[in-house]
């Protein structure tokens, strides 16, 4: 982070990009918010489709890269320590229990930082990002909840100059962070803390639309989802009623271009940037999942530690055949009868893949999927975007030719 510099740096004499132009990762933005920002000066070095390099990122922020023969660490990314946990009072409307929201509350109370950088929602539409610099707890429990679409979090950087902000908690999704990282030093603050939210299969405003539309029987009225551990996605409606489909009764022939294109490139899913990730798919049903990667990492947990009805990590099962049968069934776009669906579900859940190993299920059926969505998409980047943690995890598993 800089101490005024005597000549000007690149971000001093940068303009963000108009919202209407083609951003320079073209098809593969994900719309992160650096180019809405002066530190799109740095959008070659820094944008997670144009120059990826965990390595760099894992020993900046982390002081090593993950140890690609250690089966958490190449799954999970460097770590400290792996927990299971949940709020001992949930927040209503978060999420899952609201660790997230809660950690940034603290922050801001504690005088960590003075601001935490998260998404509310537009007024006008549930699901519409609005990112911002957060100064007050009621400003960060307005963010609460998933928004499932692109979000540039990363335009808020521009309000810094002159915010008086000088230490900040940035609660973020993996592209988001990468950038945040790379540019992290040219920021105008003493102190920066990342709060990393696992992230697979984001979609823009329409694609969020078709999806609801296809997999719901009631679209408009949806103001949450998740896929869950059981292996249904649980739609909770404005009337408080949950609804809930099995994940092997979606129209995958009409959901296979509904996912952004960066994110069918995308292979951070567990966020490998941040101090402290907090998602699901590691606990078990009802709890989260978190990983802390590094001290700063500890310093958040310490925040709602007291908070917090704990458990260590589990495993069960074996993902391994489950993975590669639907590598075989996405490939041909099968669609299964809703009863069959429902049978498959119902035994899945029973003997399926448990805590880490359903993370594990997780990860696999993406990282495979969309290594043979860039092969074919996209064969001049494969080389270099498909990181070594991935590869080793894909090669794993027997990929349709072509
Ligand atoms: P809350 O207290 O409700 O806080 C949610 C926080 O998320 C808020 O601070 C808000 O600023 C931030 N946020 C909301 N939308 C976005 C967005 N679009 N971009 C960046 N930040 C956002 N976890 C898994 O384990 N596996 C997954 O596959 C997975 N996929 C996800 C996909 C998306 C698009 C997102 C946004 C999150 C995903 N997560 C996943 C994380 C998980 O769903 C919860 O967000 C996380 O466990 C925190 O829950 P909480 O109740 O503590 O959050
Ligand atoms: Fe710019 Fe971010 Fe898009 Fe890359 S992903 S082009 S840095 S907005
Ligand atoms: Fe970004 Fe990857 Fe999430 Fe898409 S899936 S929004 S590219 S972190």
């Amino acid at each position: 982070m800089t101490s005024s510099p005597a000549s000007p740096l690149p971000h001093d004499q940068a303009r963000p990009i108009p919202r209407d132009r083609i951003r320079p990762a073209k098809d593969l933005c994900s719309d992160c918010g650096l180019c809405d920002s002066r530190w799109v000066a740095y959008v070659r070095q820094a944008c997670a489709f144009l120059h990826q390099d965990f390595d760099g990122m894992e020993r900046k922020a982390h002081g090593r890269a993950r140890d690609l023969d250690q089966e958490d660490e190449l799954y999970f990314g460097v770590q400290q320590r792996m927990l299971t946990a949940r709020l001992q009072t949930p927040i209503a409307g978060a999420q899952w229990t609201g660790i997230v929201s809660r950690l940034g509350v603290r922050a801001l109370e504690t005088g960590l930082v003075d601001a935490v950088l998260c998404v509310q929602q537009s007024p006008d539409d549930r699901f519409t990002p609005m990112p911002v610099l957060a100064r007050t707890p009621e400003e960060v429990l307005a963010a609460r909840v998933n928004k499932p679409t692109l979000s540039n979090n990363l335009s808020v950087l521009e309000q810094l100059p002159g915010s008086g902000i000088k230490r900040l908690l940035a609660i973020g999704v993996g592209c988001q962070v990468q950038a945040l990282r790379a540019v992290q030093d040219t920021l105008p603050l003493e102190a920066l803390y990342v709060l990393g939210l696992p992230c697979v299969d984001n979609v823009s405003r329409e694609g969020l639309q078709t999806f609801l539309e296809s997999a719901s029987a009631t679209p408009d009225t949806v103001v949450h989802y998740e896929f869950m551990q059981d292996f249904r996605i649980h739609f909770r409606h404005s009337d408080g009623r949950v609804e809930t489909v099995p994940f092997f009764g979606l129209d995958t022939p009409a959901l296979k271009d509904v996912f952004a294109p960066s994110c069918l490139s995308c292979f951070d899913y567990v966020n490998a940037g941040a101090d402290l990730v907090v998602g699901y798919m590691g606990a078990e049903f009802g709890r989260q999942w978190l990983v802390v990667r590094n001290s700063r990492g500890e310093d958040l947990l310490k925040l709602v530690e007291a908070e917090l009805d704990q458990a260590p990590v589990m495993s069960r099962g074996d993902r391994r055949q489950a993975v590669q049968q639907g590598i075989d069934a996405y490939d041909k776009a099968l669609r299964l009868p809703m009863w069959l669906a429902e049978v498959v579900g119902w035994i899945v859940q029973r003997v399926g893949p448990k805590g880490l190993e359903y993370g594990r299920f997780s990860i696999d059926s993406h990282f495979t999927r969309n290594a043979l969505w860039l092969r074919r998409h996209h064969p001049e980047v494969v080389e270099r975007h498909l990181p070594a943690f991935a590869r080793r995890i894909v090669e794993r598993y027997r990929l349709p030719a072509r």
